[in-house]
């Protein structure tokens, strides 16, 4: 792919929110990349500030904040738009990860994370966490980082487990492949490049308590963080995941805990305690019937939730609708419950530095603060919209078509609503042709297949 090289931009008089209690909002303000990081950012452009040979982005009109953090999605999906929307997690199960995920083919991989990660950056989210549970050999291991690698995003390469057969997702008795270990060592070793590595662990309510135990043990050894699915509504509660780790003394601040929405209050507070990290997906939550997002709850246990996409199976790609969807029952959860309430400002920050903090990426991203990574996105409000609060506008107001511009680690990635040197026919064939390829080999049928009767 061409990259839209820049050693020096700049991003001008915008409407800045910074996610940066230093920096703050600013109503105009303009900021100054310098290879991968973010030089400055000011209110007016003075003099002190050599202007030659720096590319300029007219921002004029729009708002700039920090790019959104994806903290939990399985990109493998990105074909499967739509292909379970109406399942609950047990129909999910059967379809998705039981039907189409063991047909995947490294090269379907490539193209399934590749497709997926541009979907992304498409809808401003400029870092993604990619629990990736289709790693039937190490060849698709292989596929799937080069896939996140070859789109430009900053990416968390959470290395999972085979899909072949529920023995490896359902009380599995198997530990996690051996192949980590290579693909540690020898394709993500640091932990400074664009795309790191953490560990997709199936936890408690995927594999038995030894399992759970030795795969720690695995990533602790291999200095990885850990997520896990737990609290997956009805389905996980009698595994009372958090209660087991905790008395197993399996708990840690290297932890990350996936939904959390039928976890005790104890439980959330016993997260806080180990220093751990909650990401929720609110839209499949509720689609899926988790129960509330456990935001709140989690907010009021001193752990501040990420926000995650999970499936596109079921929802669009992008965090918007997360947004609205944390917010909105969290207002509906405190009128029958009593939670505390929350407002735009907490789901804009959930969905930027709290999701960067839940994958230990806080000091690289999350906010626009000068030092550190240029991750950045402008939202250009559509037409016959007039923006009389940006932060309500950014939380609430917007969608993937409002993202005119993402840069990450200084490299331009869409600009003036489109994505740079991406062949989108091209891509658009590709990725039907995998789905086609999925769809025929596992037999599965999408959902509402009976359409137009
Ligand atoms: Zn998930």
């Amino acid at each position: 792919m061409k990259d839209s090289k820049t050693t020096r931009l700049l991003i001008r008089d915008a409407t800045v929110l910074s996610m940066d209690a230093g920096v703050g909002n600013l109503r105009q303000g303009s900021m100054l990349v310098e290879g991968e990081c973010i030089a400055a950012i000011v209110p007016n452009l003075n003099r002190d500030i050599d202007l030659a040979g720096v590319e300029v982005i007219d921002a004029k009109g729009m708002i700039a904040l920090p790019g959104f953090v994806d903290a939990h999605r399985h990109i493998w999906q990105s074909p499967l738009t739509m292909a379970a929307a109406d399942t609950d997690l047990n129909s999910y199960f059967a379809q998705v990860p039981g039907k189409l995920a063991p047909v995947y083919s490294p090269e379907d991989l490539w193209i399934a994370n590749r497709i997926g990660a541009l979907q992304a950056l498409n809808a401003g989210i400029t870092t993604i966490f990619d629990w990736c549970h289709v790693l039937h050999t190490p060849e698709h291991a292989d596929a799937a980082i080069a896939g996140l690698r070859d789109s430009g995003i900053r990416a968390v390469f959470g290395y999972g487990f085979p899909n072949t057969e529920p023995a490896w997702s359902m009380d599995s008795e198997r530990p996690v492949p051996e192949d980590i270990r290579r693909v540690r060592r020898n394709l993500l070793a640091s932990d400074e490049s664009l795309v790191t590595m953490a560990m997709a662990a199936r936890g408690p309510e995927q594999s038995t308590l030894e399992v759970t135990r030795h795969d720690i043990a695995v990533a602790r050894d291999l200095n990885l963080l850990i997520s896990m699915h737990a609290g997956n509504g009805a389905f996980g509660l009698p595994y009372r995941s958090i209660e087991r780790m905790h008395d197993a003394k399996l708990m840690g601040p290297d932890l990350q805990y996936v939904h959390g929405n039928s976890l005790t209050d104890e439980s959330i507070r016993r997260i806080a305690d180990s220093g751990g990290h909650l990401v929720c997906t609110p839209t499949i939550e509720m689609q899926m019937q988790f129960g509330y997002p456990a935001a709140t709850r989690a907010l009021a246990a001193g752990v501040r939730p990420g926000l995650g996409v999970d499936v596109v199976t079921s929802t669009e790609p992008s965090l918007f609708p997360q947004m609205a969807g944390t917010l909105q029952a969290a207002r509906l959860q405190a009128l029958e419950q009593g939670t505390p309430n929350i407002d735009s400002r907490d789901v804009l920050r959930f969905a930027t530095l709290d999701g960067a903090a839940s994958l230990r990426l806080e000091r690289k991203t999350g906010s626009l603060t000068p030092g550190k990574q240029a991750d950045i996105v402008l939202l250009r409000p559509t037409a016959l919209t007039a923006i009389n609060d940006p932060i309500g506008f950014a939380a609430l107001g917007a969608s993937s078509s409002s993202v005119d511009t993402v840069v990450v680690a200084g490299k331009v990635r869409k600009r003036g609503g489109a994505l740079c040197g991406i062949e989108i026919e091209e891509l658009q064939r590709q990725l039907e042709a995998c789905r086609d390829r999925l769809f025929e080999k596992s037999g599965f049928q999408p959902p509402h297949a009976d359409f137009p009767d």
